[in-house]
């Protein structure tokens, strides 16, 4: 599966918003085999409409949401790539997530100590960003001498390893994270095993005040700005909101985001922004005992995407009887669908697409 770290300085909310992802997904838990992994470690189910649709027209007995893995990761503070702090464990954290969740806070309220002592999201980004990227110029540091001797020595991926690190290093002691690094198709591979942590894609989530939840404030307004500039993306919540949101029944959640003007939860719009973050998509396993919702990038092969259900389909794949969304939806169904024409076979090249309803043959 995929996964998020929400990282953040002290005090601006990451618990706050993980306790609602976590108890929300608790209250879900009832329609999915849910797990708790670690308490840091929570798993949520992505909301997506369109499987309720499928799983009404189907008469499926269960509905079973795709997945995202949120992890809390404290300890960010200034000096943390010293040691400061919690020390280094937050950075083996961050290296294992896909992307980072960066909790700002952008709400006032004198009784919650700014550990810098003042308000200012886009400092505070930098702070975190700084930590960041000073991590990464000792990691590599750490590593160059060795790769360099092998270079020596004759090692051929090391010549490319330290091509790459030389070109990290060089936008990162200019004060820029690594992501900024044109990477070449070949390169991408190699690229990813130096598992730096400025070349996650980041969304800023500004965590504002209660009333502010709707439109966001002056100080989310400059974290926009900011997020635009680098080409990150960035959501605006209120943390707190989410939290009460997360105690109640599900209609008197709807009642309350209606009230608040606010027309769904923040939590959605968050877990929907990492999904478009990390270019994720669903196809749909529709059935009359379930219909399920499962995650790939975008660009993933019919193979590679039955791999997601189990190694097997990948091995012995034949084709995927597909359907679109669509189709399925406005036909009533998946026998409505094929006599209509609309069921396609697809072979081993076929992209799927977003929404698709698949079934796979395979042999065993
Ligand atoms: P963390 O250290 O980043 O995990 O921050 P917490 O989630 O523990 O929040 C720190 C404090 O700020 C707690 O007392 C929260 O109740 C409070 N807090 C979190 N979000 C908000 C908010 O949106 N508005 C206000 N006024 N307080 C908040």
């Amino acid at each position: 599966g995929f996964k998020m770290g929400i990282v953040g300085l002290p005090n601006v909310g990451k618990s706050t918003l993980f306790n609602a992802l976590t108890r929300t997904a608790a209250a879900q838990a009832a329609n999915f085999p849910f797990c708790t992994i670690e308490p840091n470690v929570g798993e949520v189910a992505v909301p997506d409409a369109r499987l309720d649709k499928l799983a009404a027209i189907a008469q499926s007995k269960s509905i079973i949401p795709t997945r995202m893995t949120f992890v809390d990761i404290a300890g960010l503070v200034k000096g943390a790539s010293k040691g400061e702090g919690l020390g280094n464990q937050f950075l083996a954290n961050i290296r294992e997530v896909d992307a980072i969740a960066h909790v700002l806070r952008c709400f006032e309220d004198g009784d919650v100590t700014h550990v810098e002592g003042r308000v200012d999201p886009v400092a505070d980004a930098e702070t975190i960003e700084t930590e960041l990227m000073l991590a990464d110029i000792e990691s590599i540091e750490k590593r160059l001498q060795n790769i360099v001797r092998k270079v020596r020595g004759g090692d051929k991926e090391a010549v490319q390893q330290e091509r790459l690190m030389r070109a990290a290093l060089a936008v990162l002691e200019e004060g820029k994270p690594a992501r900024v690094v044109d990477v070449d198709e070949d390169d991408v591979r190699a690229w990813k095993m130096l598992q730096l942590l400025t070349t996650k894609p980041v969304l800023y989530v500004c965590n504002v005040g209660e009333a502010e939840a709707a439109e966001g404030n002056a100080l989310s307004a400059r974290v926009g700005e900011m997020a635009a500039a680098e080409g990150n993306m960035h959501v605006i919540i209120s943390a707190q909101i989410e939290e009460e949101i997360s105690q109640l029944e599900l209609d008197e959640a709807e009642m309350f985001l209606e009230e608040m003007g606010l027309k769904e939860a923040g939590l959605d719009r968050l877990i929907r922004a990492g999904y478009e973050l990390l270019h994720l998509e669903t196809y749909f396993t529709v059935g009359p005992k379930e219909a399920r919702a499962w995650t790939i990038r975008q660009g993933t092969s019919a193979p590679k995407a039955a791999g997601v259900i189990h190694g097997d389909f990948e091995k012995g794949f034949i084709r995927a009887e597909t359907i679109a969304f669509e189709d399925f939806v406005s036909l009533g169904g998946e026998q409505p669908a094929k006599e209509a024409g609309k069921m396609r076979a697809e072979g081993k090249s076929y992209i799927v697409k977003d929404g698709d309803v698949l079934h796979f043959l395979f042999n065993t």
